[in-house]
């Protein structure tokens, strides 16, 4: 069956209404945690740890709930075709929206707007955006070239030098800003992932232009001015405009580069070099005029500056319509708030968020939101977490692993506190495809290849679930459910390489689970290290490189 009939099958259906995920009944105002769903006998059907605390209070997960066993077997593959568990029904009365933030009545959705899987390439191709760049990049080449009529002598081929770098880097740093302007095109169909990878690389390109220029510039004029570098550029400090704006608006650039290097910010808190980071903009803002004020493309050429101006101004008002007002508005239109928070094991939460109207997000499943939890000492991040369900128009849900300050403290959350929503971001969205799949996830990677799951079209579904350790696989009741209903496989891959006796990875294991893998689609999200093994592994099975999708969890 084509892909979009499946799409179609599901379509304006949730998950929850199909029954796979565990929508929370009304948990009413002193009760924290959704109410669990029927468990299915077996205990498979347990959910691994999530305990329903008694009493009333906040969404609490202490004490940490006791480990239940997941199952037999764990340290091997575990092919596992469940029998589908008791479906709740109808969501009943519906999820308890506490507080004023009471969402009013779902609205009819168009159909056309449902569809779980994307039903056409977007636009903003990875190809398509670097094609755009470079030709940036050569206009830019072209302004000094229309304003050089030639190049005679050392001096002259030095200041030429230092002018392209000079204005490369002008344009190189607006690219970077744009890559971060969360513009949705790009979000989508680059994919945030590669657009951060982009930034970083960009990043040390634009640091190497702007040291070049400034060496070249100076050593140019001192060519010619038959002086010292040293002299030479205590002159221009002293005597040109705005230069010495520009040399400290460098030494800033230069000084995030170094931050930014991976040695230095492994040793530094996420959000301190976050923060950090923000000093580009006072760089970008004390170089902009030096440009003008001694540019020998801009002295002369009203077209130049004018052209030179809107493109900084443009991307100006797209970082701040993408990244201040569109969250702004999409949080007083959609009234986000936490409906309630669930164990999912010891250490993963699922944290379900209500709200109005969400179908308008247009988010797919894969996709993830960057979400700023308004509680004390929450509100002044936002974090980026996967959907691990399909989005229903009043709900969304994200599954998440307490492994640092800001996501441990999730699991304190309270039904009812706002939520500042930004997305839907992310290219990791099934596409239309007569392709059988493969899901392939890494520990907490799952989350958004639970929602892909739950969208895919029935009986062409291949799950592989690695984890070290089985306690570490959640939502296990819900994959197997989904797994029954559509005729999916489920392969839990759980235990060390010592105990699986080789790396389950490895192309001959991934065969041996997967008949005729190479014909796959997979769509691949886990840790780092296993990402890049199972992309070798998968290329050397014979799975051609695009037609692996995957997405990091680390910008
Ligand atoms: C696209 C994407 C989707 C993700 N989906 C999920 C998910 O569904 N479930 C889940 O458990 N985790 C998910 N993550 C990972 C999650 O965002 C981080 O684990 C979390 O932000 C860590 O924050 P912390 O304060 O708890 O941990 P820390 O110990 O402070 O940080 C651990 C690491 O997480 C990253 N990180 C920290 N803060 C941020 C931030 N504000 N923005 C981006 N990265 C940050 C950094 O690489 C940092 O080194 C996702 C990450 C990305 C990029």
């Amino acid at each position: 069956m084509p892909m979009a009939e499946g799409a179609a099958r599901v379509a304006g259906a949730t998950d929850y209404q199909a029954g796979y995920g565990v929508r929370p009944g009304r948990p009413g105002p002193r009760v924290a945690f959704p109410a669990p769903r029927p468990s299915p006998s077996g205990p498979l059907g347990r959910v691994p740890g999530g305990t329903r605390p008694a009493g009333p209070g906040p969404a609490l997960l202490s004490p940490a709930p006791a480990q239940a066993p997941l199952g037999p077997a764990p340290a091997q593959a575990v092919p596992s075709r469940a029998p589908a568990p008791a479906r709740p029904g109808p969501a009943g009365p519906g999820p308890a929206r506490p507080g004023p933030a009471r969402p009013g009545p779902a609205r009819p959705v168009p159909a056309a707007r449902q569809g779980p899987v994307r039903t056409g390439r977007p636009w903003a191709r990875a190809e398509l955006v670097l094609g755009v760049i470079a030709a940036g990049a050569v206009a830019v080449l072209g302004l000094w070239w229309a304003d050089t009529p030639r190049v005679s002598g050392l001096g002259d081929a030095l200041t030429g030098a230092g002018r392209i770098t000079g204005l490369l880097a002008g344009y190189g740093v607006v690219v970077l800003v744009a890559l971060m302007a969360r513009l949705p095109p790009l979000e989508r169909g680059v994919g945030s992932d590669r657009l951060a990878r982009w930034h970083a690389a960009g990043g040390r390109y634009v640091i190497c232009l702007v040291v070049a220029h400034a060496l070249l510039i100076t050593w140019g004029y001192a060519v010619t001015a038959h002086t010292g570098l040293v002299p030479e550029a205590g002159t221009l400090l002293r005597s040109y405009p705005d230069v010495l704006m520009a040399t400290v608006a460098g030494l800033l650039l230069v000084g995030i580069g170094i931050i930014s290097a991976r040695a230095a910010r492994r040793r530094m808190r996420y959000e301190t070099w976050y923060y950090l980071h923000f000093y580009t903009y006072l760089a970008i803002a004390l170089a902009f005029s030096h440009q003008f004020a001694d540019g020998a493309q801009f002295v002369a050429s009203l077209p130049a500056r004018f052209f030179w101006s809107a493109m900084y101004v443009v991307v100006a008002a797209l970082v701040v319509w993408y990244r201040v007002v569109t969250p702004l508005l999409q949080f007083t239109r959609h009234r986000f708030h936490v409906i309630g928070v669930r164990a999912e094991s010891a250490d993963v939460i699922s944290v379900y968020i209500g709200g109005r109207w969400l179908d308008e997000l247009r988010a797919q499943p894969g996709q993830f939101f960057r979400w700023r939890f308004l509680a004390r000492g929450l509100w002044g991040q936002s974090h980026p977490y996967s959907l691990s369900a399909l989005p229903s128009p009043d709900m969304l849900r994200i599954t998440v692993s307490l492994r640092g300050d800001y996501s441990s403290a999730l699991a304190t959350l309270r039904p009812g506190t706002k939520v500042i929503a930004e997305g839907p971001f992310g290219a990791l969205v099934p596409e239309r495809s007569r392709r059988r799949v493969l899901l392939l996830a890494g520990g907490v990677g799952i989350t958004p290849l639970r929602a892909i799951f739950a969208a895919l079209p029935p009986g062409r579904v291949t799950l592989i679930y690695r984890a070290s350790d089985p306690r570490d696989i959640v939502l296990r009741d819900e994959l197997d459910a989904i797994a029954a209903d559509r005729g999916g496989r489920v392969h839990y891959v759980t235990g060390t390489r010592e105990e699986l006796g080789g790396d389950p990875l490895s192309p001959q294991y991934l065969q041996a689970m997967v008949p005729d893998l190479r014909r796959h689609e997979v769509y691949l999200c886990g840790p780092p290290g296993m990402t890049a093994t199972a992309i070798e592994s998968l290329q050397a099975a014979g799975v051609p490189r695009g037609r692996i999708h995957h997405e990091s969890f680390e910008f």
